[in-house]
């Protein structure tokens, strides 16, 4: 479980480029934009770096892959749109929660470049 490290665990993070701040599991729900978030810690502009990029992939493809499931098995007829919410719901919480927490300890960060300033 994610805990006090001192940044010898070897593990990836979702490191902050500009202080070294380790963006907790808990702090993974603030982010809501991935391509433009503040540090939790030093509030520096961040973005996903490529590693990141992959992950973000991966949940859509994930989430598309729910729904499929979900109108297909009402398309079928083998189940109520209640039953798919309930399987929809249901799928994120067991699926969602440990993609989420290995997603963050995968991806990466990058400070945000702004852009069109010059
Ligand atoms: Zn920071």
């Amino acid at each position: 479980m994610p805990g006090p490290v001192d940044g010898t665990t070897g593990v990836c993070e979702l490191i902050c480029p500009a202080c070294d701040h380790r963006v907790s599991f808990a702090q993974s729900f603030g982010i809501l934009n991935p391509f433009n978030f503040p540090c939790p810690d030093c509030k520096s502009r961040l973005t996903v770096g490529t590693r990141g990029r992959i992950v973000l992939v991966a949940a859509v493809i994930f989430g598309l892959s729910l729904c499929a499931i979900a109108i297909f098995m009402e398309e079928a007829g083998r189940w109520e749109t209640r039953e798919s919410l309930q399987f929809t719901a249901l799928a994120l919480i067991v699926g969602g929660l440990p993609a989420q927490y290995f997603g963050i300890s995968f991806a990466d960060a990058q400070i945000k470049r702004i852009s069109g300033s010059a």
